[in-house]
């Protein structure tokens, strides 16, 4: 079965984590707390115990992260994630990072978290960016768009795919079409792509 690591609903049958506040988590049978960091208030405030034990029936947290263009300032985007980590830390819950222009004060961050797990949505970017987020531990989720960057493709093709996830995010086309587009472009076959994402995707929420 098809994965689809990050979306805001389901699009097709396929094994998705579904980002959602807490009154949607029970719809979902893979669901993940989200408190985007776009939707933070301008101040700080510590989180309320009814978001803490919300995270209970959540398969993850996030999205959660870091986003230099947009929300409150990075100081507050910063104290949120802190806690934010330290509570997923807690319970044992991997996170579902959004991050914009800001990935080494995230790396600075996670570097107080050494035992979670982390996948960065939505990657688009240099090799160079990858290979560091990938050095480090993290999962990294493309959506399609990510693949039109030549350089990108060919590194993936020759570093392999461990760690690497595929997403729908906001877009309407279901999983499969983005996993048949990559295989092509990766050149393989598309069988052995859903089994590697797959494995992926069961290490980072469900580890042995
Ligand atoms: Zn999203």
């Amino acid at each position: 079965m098809a994965t689809d690591f990050h979306a805001h609903r389901p699009k097709s049958a396929a094994r998705t984590l579904v980002s959602c506040v807490e009154e949607e988590l029970s719809r979902y049978p893979l669901a993940s707390l989200e408190l985007h960091p776009w939707k933070l208030p301008e101040r700080f405030e510590p989180l309320s115990p009814a978001f803490r034990e919300a995270l209970n029936d959540a398969a993850a947290l996030g999205e959660i992260g870091l986003d230099r263009l947009r929300g409150p300032t990075l100081t507050v985007q910063q104290n949120y994630l802190e806690e934010l980590l330290g509570l997923a830390a807690e319970r044992h819950k991997p996170v579902v990072i959004h991050c914009v222009r800001a990935t080494e004060e995230l790396l600075g961050m996670l570097k107080h978290f050494p035992e979670l797990r982390v996948l960065f949505h939505g990657f688009r970017g240099k090799p160079e960016r990858l290979a560091r987020l990938r050095e480090r531990g993290l999962r990294v989720s493309l959506g399609r768009a990510a693949l039109n960057d030549a350089a990108l493709v060919e590194h993936l093709r020759s570093s392999g795919l461990d760690g690497i996830g595929f997403e729908t995010d906001e877009a309407p086309e279901p999983i499969e079409i983005v996993l048949e587009n990559a295989a092509e472009k990766l050149r393989l076959p598309p069988a052995e792509l859903e089994a590697r994402t797959d494995e992926t995707f069961r290490e980072f929420c469900f580890p042995a």
